[in-house]
């Protein structure tokens, strides 16, 4: 993780928050590059759920809700995280975690192992950040931020069925921030106090439900698949009768091999017919399908995948990563897939004092950047600039040369393989939509 970390950091992906305040405990900022890897996985996803498909439409919900949603979905009594204090250290630590926390006296002991921890008993503690609307602090309405955007979903269930007119099985897409006052530390972006999610409530009739929910698990495999994710670095948890959710009769956790082990990546669950009944009931509206031409009429149950951006952003990171050495120097590269890294293509002039080439260079930029990511790059040794590259994940570089001013042809440089070809000028922009279109799958690691 820690290599992860630095990496991030030297090259402006993500940051701790507030630094030049000492930072801000489980909070990051993200940078130029962490901001386009951050956008292509949302819209991979939009892409997926939305775009390819007839049965899904998209949706974006407020952060602040009513009140009342949260006490209905069951959020204000549930919602929350069993913790344990040490009367010696004086650390927080939740008691289901207690082995990935850090003793405070003796960080590399887990509280309770050594003699002197003295921990209480757990306590419950809610998740939700309260805040209140209105200027005047005690007569204002406490509201919560949103733990979760699927709660938004399940409130615009009529809106939405009614104007998008669809009947189940359909479903319903959010992307958007959430927030929860975790206590654990970190794990860098793992586990923050805001983060976003990607959540698609998919509403079927109750009969159905078991093979939707087999269906979700298998299409969400396939595209971290789809976008290069190591199939070895992925696996299936369905969760034991104990651990699952009060609204859920089945849950299996897609979890990644991070470097601090497997843990979760993404959550599908059968929340059945749980949350649409208990809004009903809360609010008086009833919230059913209503077949207009037969008449017939149920509550739908749901599917959720919810998926993690940032968690996903890291994994993406993880198994991207690598090291090696070509000609007797080391490299670091990310091998992302060309549609999630920040730049699809670099466009170098191989002489920065050439203004015959400087000029070509700019032209193509100004040509690709019309369609593609493109970062135009004359700072330096054309080595150290394509290493620049190798890091930001940057799968393709263009590199404007003597011949180039003879021949309007270019050296197209691979991330990957490090074969560099030659290609003509006006045929650049084809050919990276073209290699951008086709399947991409990681190379093998090294055993
Ligand atoms: P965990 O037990 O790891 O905290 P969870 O089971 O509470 O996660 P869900 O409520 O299922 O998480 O949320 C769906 C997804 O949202 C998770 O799979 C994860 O990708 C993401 N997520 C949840 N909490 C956080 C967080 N604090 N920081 C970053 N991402 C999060």
């Amino acid at each position: 993780m820690d290599k992860i970390v630095s990496l991030a950091r030297r090259r402006g992906f993500v940051f701790p928050s507030s630094e030049i305040y000492g930072g801000l405990g489980s909070s990051y900022d993200y940078g130029h590059y962490g901001v386009l890897l951050k956008d292509n996985v949302k819209a991979r996803w939009l892409e997926a759920m939305v775009r390819e498909r007839d049965d899904i439409v998209a949706l974006d919900s407020s952060i602040i809700l009513h009140p009342k949603v949260w006490e209905a979905s069951g959020h204000v009594s549930g919602f929350t995280d069993p913790l344990v204090d040490c009367r010696t250290c004086k650390l927080r630590f939740r008691a289901d975690k207690l082995d990935e926390a850090h003793c405070g006296r003796k960080p590399s002991k887990h509280p309770g192992e050594t003699p002197d921890c003295d921990l209480t008993e757990a306590r419950h503690f809610n998740l939700m950040f309260e805040t209140r609307i209105g200027p005047v602090e005690e007569t204002g309405q406490s509201v919560y931020l949103r733990p979760e955007t699927a709660q938004g979903i399940f409130v615009n269930f009529k809106n939405v069925a009614q104007l998008a007119r669809r009947k189940p099985p359909f479903g319903i897409a959010q992307i958007g921030k959430s927030f929860r006052n975790e206590i654990t530390p970190g794990n860098f972006i793992f586990r923050t106090l805001e983060f976003e999610q990607m959540e698609m409530e998919f509403f079927v009739p109750p009969s159905e439900v078991d093979e939707w929910f087999r269906y979700w698990v298998e299409e969400r495999v396939g595209w971290y698949d789809r976008y290069g994710i190591r199939p070895e670095s992925l696996r299936v948890r369905p969760h034991d009768a104990e651990e699952l959710s009060h609204y859920s009769s089945a849950t299996s956790d897609i979890e990644f091999l991070y470097p601090i082990g497997w843990s979760e990546l993404e959550g599908v669950a059968n929340r059945g017919t749980f949350d649409l009944t208990q809004h009903t009931n809360a609010s008086g509206t009833t919230l059913e399908w209503v077949d207009a031409g037969t008449g017939e009429r149920y509550v739908p149950a749901v599917i959720e995948p919810a998926a993690g951006v940032n968690r996903a952003m890291l994994a993406f990171l993880c198994d991207a990563y690598d090291e090696e050495v070509v000609a007797e120097r080391e490299r670091t590269v990310l091998r992302l897939h060309p549609r999630l890294a920040p730049v699809t293509a670099a466009v170098l002039p191989l002489i920065t004092k050439n203004s015959a080439m400087v000029e070509k260079a700019q032209a193509l930029r100004d040509e690709l950047r019309r369609h593609l990511s493109v970062e135009y790059d004359d700072g330096g040794q054309i080595g150290r600039r394509y290493r620049r590259q190798d890091e930001i994940g940057t799968p393709w570089a263009l590199t404007i040369d003597e011949q180039t001013l003879s021949d309007d042809t270019v050296t197209l440089r691979d991330r990957d393989t490090l074969a560099q070809e030659r290609i003509p000028i006006g045929a650049a922009l084809a050919h990276l939509l073209e290699r951008l279109g086709a399947p991409w799958s990681p190379p093998a690691r090294p055993r």
